[in-house]
C-alpha cells in the first residue's frame, strides 16, 4: 500500500467508545450507528435484548461474555470514513475494563437520557476520559418521551461534568409534542417521524425558522419555541472545533435513538470533527500513527469468544504502521519475534481475517497465553505503551479448593483469568492461601464460574481480612528486603510477582505509610 493512501485512510479514522449510565440507551444507539453503517440490516441485532429484571445479573453478564463476540470492536464504513466502535461492558464492576477500553479509543460518545440528565456512571467515565483529555460529544437521548427542560440539562453538563456544551441542534418539544430537531448553524429543522427505529430514516428538512412550513410544523408552540432558540443562541456556548479536540467542550445534539432520529445528524458531526488517530506515549518516546514502522498494545484479553475454539482473544489498538497478514511482529515483553498470519477484525459483526490494519484500527489476536493486557507489539523497536494500569482491588477472598489435589489447575487458571484482567491474584509470602482481588463483586463470580468452566477447578470462596491492597517499591533495594521481612506478614506477590501490601483496614495501611517512608505505596501498577 502506498504511503499517501494509508496516509489518507488514518485521518479517515475514527475510533471511539460509548460512555454512559446503564439504561440511558447505549445499544440503542450503537444499533442505530450500526445500521447507518449499513453493518446490519435490521437494526435490532446487535444484541439479544436484556430484560433487566427478568434474569439475574450474572445471566445477564454470561450473555453479555456471549454477545461481546461480535460487538466487543464494530467496524463500519460512513461517508468516507471508517468508524471502529469499541464496546464497553454495561456493568459497574466491570469498571477495569471499561477505563482499559478508554485507553484504546480517540474520542467518545457520551449518551444521557433526557428524563435524567448526568448520572452516577457518566461522572465517573467522564473523569476517565478526562485522564486523557478524550473529546467528547454527547447526545441527549429519548426525546420521545417528555424531558426535562433541555436548558437544565445543559447547564447540568456543564456544572456536574465541569466541561461547556455547545448545542449543535435544539429540540423542538419532547414527548407526544415532540416535532423534530432544529439545527443551530444551518438553521434547518429535521421533522420527527415516527415508526422509522429499524430503517433508514427519511430526512425530511424544513428550510428557516421564520418559514410558515415552520409555523405550519409548530402550530400553537410556534412562537414560543422561537424566542426560546434566540435565548439559547444567547446563553450557551458556540461550537469551537479546537477546544473540542481539546475536551473542554462538547457538542450536543439531541434525538431519540429508539426511534432512530437524530442519531444520523450526531453521526455525520462526529466523523465530521472527532479526531483522528492520535499520537500515544511509550516509556521512551511518543508514538506518531504516521510512522511507517507499525506498533500497537494490547488493551483487552477476551476469552471463549468461539465456544468451538476456546481461544483467547488478545485485542490490539494499532498506533502507527500497518498490520499486513502473516507479518512478523516483536512481542516486546518477551522479547521475540511472531508472525502473526490470522488476527481478526470485526467488520459488520463477524471475525474475518483481516489483511490489513492501520493505526486506529483494532484487530484481535489469538492468544494462546502468552499475550497480557499492556503489552506492546512492534516491527522491532524496544518500546512499551503506558497508561494501561491495574487498580488496586477494593474486594478481596480467599480461594479455596473444594479438590485440594487440583491445585496446578486453580494456579494456572487464576494466572491467566488475572493476566486477561479478569481477577487479579494475591499469594502471601507467609502462608499458602490464595487471595483473589476484584473491583466489582460480580468478577468474583465470573472467576468461579470459568475456573469451572474452562479449567474444570470447582473453588470456595472465604471471607479474608483484607481491606486494600497496595503495590510496594523502593528505590533501595537494601530497604525492600527489610520491609519484606518485617511486614511479611502482610506481604503478597501478585500474579506478576509484584510485591504487594495487603491491608487489612485503612488505618493499617496509613500507618504503614508513615512508619515506612523508604518504601512507595501505588493504588495502580502500570501492567
Ligand atoms: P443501555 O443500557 O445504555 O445499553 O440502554 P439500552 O439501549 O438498552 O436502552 C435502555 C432502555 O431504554 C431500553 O428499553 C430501550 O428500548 C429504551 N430506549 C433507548 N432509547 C430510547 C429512546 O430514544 N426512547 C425511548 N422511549 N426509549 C429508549
Amino acid at each position: 500500500m502506498g504511503q499517501s493512501s494509508s496516509l489518507a485512510g488514518i485521518n479517515g479514522r475514527r475510533t471511539f467508545a460509548i460512555i454512559s449510565h446503564p439504561d440511558a440507551g447505549k445499544t440503542t444507539v450503537t444499533e442505530k450507528l450500526l445500521l447507518f453503517g449499513n453493518a446490519i440490516q435490521l437494526a435490532g441485532s446487535v444484541k439479544g435484548k436484556k430484560g433487566p429484571h427478568a434474569r439475574s445479573d450474572w445471566m445477564a453478564m454470561e450473555q453479555e461474555r456471549g454477545i461481546s463476540v461480535t460487538s466487543s470492536v464494530m467496524q463500519f464504513p460512513y461517508k468516507g470514513r471508517v468508524v471502529n466502535l469499541l464496546d464497553t461492558p454495561g456493568h459497574e464492576d466491570f469498571s477495569e475494563d471499561t477505563y482499559r477500553v478508554l485507553t484504546a479509543v480517540d474520542s467518545a460518545l457520551m449518551v444521557i437520557d433526557g428524563a435524567k440528565g448526568v448520572e452516577d456512571r457518566t461522572i465517573k467515565l467522564m473523569n476517565v476520559c478526562r485522564l486523557r483529555t478524550t473529546p467528547i460529544l454527547s447526545f441527549i437521548n429519548k426525546l420521545d418521551r417528555d424531558i426535562r427542560d433541555p436548558i437544565e440539562v445543559m447547564d447540568e453538563i456543564e456544572e456536574v461534568l465541569n466541561i461547556k456544551a455547545a448545542p449543535i441542534n435544539w429540540p423542538l418539544g419532547s414527548g407526544k409534542n415532540f416535532k423534530g430537531v432544529y439545527n443551530l448553524y444551518t438553521d434547518t429543522i429535521h421533522v420527527f417521524k415516527q415508526g422509522q427505529g429499524h430503517t433508514i430514516p427519511d430526512d425530511i428538512q424544513i428550510q428557516g425558522l421564520d418559514s410558515a412550513e415552520t409555523t405550519a410544523l409548530l402550530g400553537e408552540y410556534a412562537d414560543d419555541m422561537r424566542d426560546e432558540i434566540e435565548l439559547v443562541r444567547g446563553a450557551t456556548h458556540e461550537f469551537d472545533l479546537d477546544e473540542y479536540r481539546a475536551g473542554k467542550l462538547t457538542p450536543v445534539f439531541f434525538g431519540t435513538a429508539l426511534g432512530n432520529f437524530g442519531v444520523r445528524e450526531m453521526l455525520d458531526g462526529f466523523v465530521e470533527w472527532a479526531p483522528g488517530p492520535q499520537s500515544r506515549a511509550t516509556n521512551e518516546r511518543t508514538v506518531e500513527p504516521s510512522e511507517d514502522k507499525f506498533s500497537g498494545f494490547v488493551f483487552k484479553i477476551q476469552a471463549n469468544m468461539d465456544p468451538k475454539h476456546r481461544d483467547r482473544i488478545a485485542f490490539m489498538r494499532v498506533c502507527s504502521g500497518t498490520y499486513n497478514r502473516g507479518m512478523k511482529m516483536k512481542h516486546v515483553r518477551i522479547g521475540k519475534d511472531v508472525k502473526i498470519a490470522d488476527a481478526v477484525t470485526f467488520m459488520a459483526g463477524d471475525r474475518t481475517h483481516v489483511e490489513e490494519a492501520i493505526a486506529g484500527d483494532i484487530i484481535g489476536l489469538h492468544n494462546h497465553g502468552t499475550i497480557q493486557i499492556g503489552d506492546t507489539f512492534t516491527e522491532g523497536e524496544s518500546l512499551k505503551f503506558t497508561g494501561i494500569p491495574n487498580f488496586a482491588p477494593e474486594l478481596f477472598r480467599r480461594i479455596r479448593l473444594k479438590d485440594p489435589l487440583k491445585l496446578k489447575q486453580l494456579q494456572k487458571g487464576l494466572q491467566q483469568l488475572s493476566e486477561e484482567g479478569s481477577t487479579q491474584v494475591f499469594f502471601p509470602l507467609d502462608n499458602n492461601d490464595i487471595i483473589v482481588g476484584a473491583v466489582g463483586v460480580l468478577q468474583f463470580e465470573v472467576v468461579a464460574y470459568r475456573l469451572k468452566d474452562e479449567y474444570k477447578v470447582e473453588a470456595i470462596y472465604e471471607n479474608v481480612n483484607v481491606n486494600t491492597a497496595r503495590w510496594v517499591d523502593s528505590d533501595s533495594a537494601k530497604e525492600l528486603e527489610a520491609f519484606r521481612n518485617k511486614a511479611s506478614i502482610n506481604l503478597a506477590l501478585d500474579g506478576s510477582g509484584h510485591l504487594t501490601y495487603l491491608a487489612p483496614t485503612r488505618v493499617n495501611l496509613q500507618l504503614a505509610e508513615e512508619r515506612h517512608k523508604e518504601i512507595r505505596f501505588y493504588a495502580t501498577r502500570e501492567h
